[in-house]
């Protein structure tokens, strides 16, 4: 047990943020980025395109399907997720490690099936689920930022139903009233980790 106390003292400051679709993951997670540069937050591999004002290696490497593939052929996720039957989101394995050797606090912004193998790989991780104030709210912010067509947003509301029953598996839920509210409480977690 002693033994096992001391391996848990050594093992990765890890967070997982996950969370519904428009719940306000990215901008939490932006603004954390901001404002606390000691917290290292994992930079993700994609097969989507950039959107404006992204840049790679910042907030995401964009690769292409090809380069996807070799990165999953040799082991160099972590975790990875087709999101919203769309495109491939993964975590790079390589970073996070380098982080937890040098003691370093990581956050990983995710989606659901990402934060569960996440849990299966590393049991230690600790998962914060980021909820709407309530349903009606989570509806007005996917429709508000019309980046979807309704098709599109009805998808996602009937997969962001299904998502907010899996809070229960989470060791923590933090309702993103104001993101700078939800931010800090993320990073009040994190602290006492
Ligand atoms: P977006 O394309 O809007 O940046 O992100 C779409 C979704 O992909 C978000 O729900 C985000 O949490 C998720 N996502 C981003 N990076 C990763 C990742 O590395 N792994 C998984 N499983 N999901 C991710």
């Amino acid at each position: 047990l002693a033994l096992r106390r001391l391996a848990a003292q050594q093992v990765p400051r890890l967070t997982v943020l996950a969370g519904p679709t428009a719940v306000g993951k990215g901008t939490v997670a932006a603004y954390i980025r901001e404002n606390y540069p000691t917290i290292s937050l994992s930079v993700s591999a994609t097969t989507r395109a950039p959107r404006p004002g992204e840049i790679n290696g910042t907030h995401y490497y964009f690769v292409s399907d090809a380069e996807f593939d070799r990165m999953i052929t040799d082991g160099e996720l972590l975790e990875w997720a087709t999101v919203h039957n769309a495109y491939r989101y993964g975590t790079p394995r390589t970073p996070i490690e380098d982080s937890s050797r040098r003691g370093e606090s990581v956050l990983l912004e995710i989606d659901l099936q990402g934060a569960r193998q996440v849990r299966e790989a590393m049991p230690e991780a600790r998962l914060v689920f980021l909820s709407p104030p309530t349903w009606e709210e989570l509806v007005r912010r996917l429709v508000g930022r019309g980046t979807e067509s309704t098709d599109e947003q009805q998808r996602r509301l009937a997969t962001a139903q299904v998502e907010l029953a899996a809070q229960d598996e989470f060791d923590e839920v933090v309702v993103n009233d104001t993101v700078e509210r939800a931010a800090e409480r993320v990073v009040e977690l994190m602290n006492t980790l």
